[in-house]
């Protein structure tokens, strides 16, 4: 088989959001898991929309993930190729010049669908005489429409199995617009011949793009890749997601301490028949990465299920791993191995570390039950001050025990929420150590 090639094609018109990294996974794991390559390619044809500045965080938040590419590639860079294929398929007929505004052909639409017909482009611009099209030209701009062969277009889908759409019953495409931009469909499948690209996985919105393209692509002398449409991404009660994709770009994801781990081993299983489980790094993911076993059906996304891989993507990593983190919120050196010991189990984020941080540094806000009043007082008599050593909690509540006779969660309890103001979180033996104020004695 010959080599695989794959891409990735943001238009670089926003910030990528989860959608998006599903798309650019797949196109990643496909190339990763043969040996391939993969291509990230900016559909910027569009001049007005792109900007470098996302350009920029595109590259960015696929570094942030460990998304390499092998090459990149930027359409507004290969617009002479576009205009040579543009004037191939015009020489072979199989290009068309038209005229109509945008409401003209709304016109049409709205009569085609009074009248219960699909609203197909009529090509009435194909039947213009050449003095009629030549008084159009000196009145205004025209546009180019690719001239469908009206058969049924076949592929076998990665996804979704055997596909056929009836040519006919699609509106030949615009592939150049008044202004001379050339539209996404012609330049796409320009860069997906002239690349070699083997395999196109992308969203299922864009099947109908597919049957076109595969014509387009014939006509121009290539040969189609393959290709896989996923579904699209809903959220979890099964509502589109594009109405909350301010909170699901990449980079918001990241602000709020998502990790790159948490977000790839879920997005790679997700709408699979295989569980979602966290992996630590891309080859593990790739291994079990099998494109045939996701389904056609809308795939739900709950951010919600990032936090518990996370949260144990958090709890695999070593103290060297995240030294510069610590090192960061000022924890002395040689407090923090065991600061990191003692708050991993305790985070699901990586911000949440600041929190223990300050709780070690300044002390909490005790938590006193009325009733434990008199007790916590006595303990608190029976603190020494810190520094503590590693014996310091057992030391402590040893003695408290003797001077009161509590014991068991009556002793433990009251003391923990005293030092840390919660009823839960880490060991206090191990947390002993790491506390540098403590509350005052009454
Ligand atoms: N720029 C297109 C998009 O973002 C690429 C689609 C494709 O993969 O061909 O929808």
């Amino acid at each position: 088989m010959s080599k695989i090639v794959t891409r990735f094609a943001p238009s670089p018109t926003g910030f990528l959001h989860i959608g998006n990294l599903r798309t650019a996974l797949f196109n990643y794991l496909i190339a990763r898991k043969s040996g391939g390559t993969f291509v990230l390619r900016l559909d910027d044809t569009d001049s007005e929309r792109s900007k470098q500045e996302y350009i920029d965080a595109i590259q960015e938040d696929l570094d942030w993930l460990g998304l390499g590419w092998d090459r990149i590639e930027q359409q507004s860079k290969r617009l002479d190729r576009y205009a040579e294929a543009a004037d191939r398929l015009r020489a072979d007929g199989r290009f068309y010049e038209c005229f109509e505004t945008p409401t003209e052909l709304d016109l049409k639409r709205k009569k085609q669908l009074n009248m219960g017909r699909p609203p197909v482009y009529d090509r009435a611009a194909l039947a213009l005489d050449d003095a009629t099209r030549l008084r159009l030209r000196a009145e205004r701009e025209g546009y180019w429409r690719f001239l469908l062969d009206q058969t049924r277009i076949e592929w076998e889908d990665g996804i979704l199995g055997p596909l056929s759409i009836d040519a006919a019953s699609v509106s030949d495409p615009v592939l150049i617009r008044a202004d001379g931009q050339v539209l996404y469909t012609l330049a796409s499948v320009v860069d997906d011949v002239d690349m070699g690209i083997s395999h196109v996985v992308r969203g299922s919105d864009h099947v109908t793009n597919t049957a076109t393209q595969i014509q387009i692509i014939e006509a121009l002398g290539g040969t189609p890749p393959a290709f896989a449409h996923h579904s699209l991404l809903t959220g979890s009660r099964g509502e589109a997601l594009s109405k909350r994709l301010g909170v699901l770009s990449l980079r918001d994801l990241r602000a709020q301490g998502v990790t790159p781990a948490s977000l790839l081993s879920l997005m790679a299983r997700l709408g699979s028949s295989q569980p979602v489980e966290l992996r630590l790094t891309l080859d593990e993911i790739a291994e079990g990465f099998d494109l045939s076993q996701f389904g056609a059906a809308p795939t739900k996304f709950d951010a919600e299920d990032l936090w518990p891989l996370t949260r144990a993507d958090l709890q695999a990593r070593s103290h060297e791993a995240v030294a510069d983190e610590i090192a960061a919120l000022g924890v002395p050196d040689e407090l923090a191995p065991q600061f990191w010991e003692v708050a991993r189990e305790n985070i699901t984020r990586m911000p949440d570390l600041a929190d223990w941080w300050a709780l070690c540094r300044d002390g909490a806000t005790p938590v006193i039950d009325p009733e434990d009043a008199e007790f916590v007082a006595e303990a608190l008599r029976l603190l020494p001050p810190p520094p503590y050593g590693t014996t310091a909690w057992k030391d402590w509540t040893d003695a408290v025990k003797a001077a009161t006779g509590r014991k068991g969660k009556a002793l433990f309890m009251p003391l923990r929420k005293a030092l840390t103001g919660q009823s839960h979180g880490p060991d206090m033996a191990a947390l002993m150590p790491l506390l540098q104020k403590v509350p005052a004695r009454g």
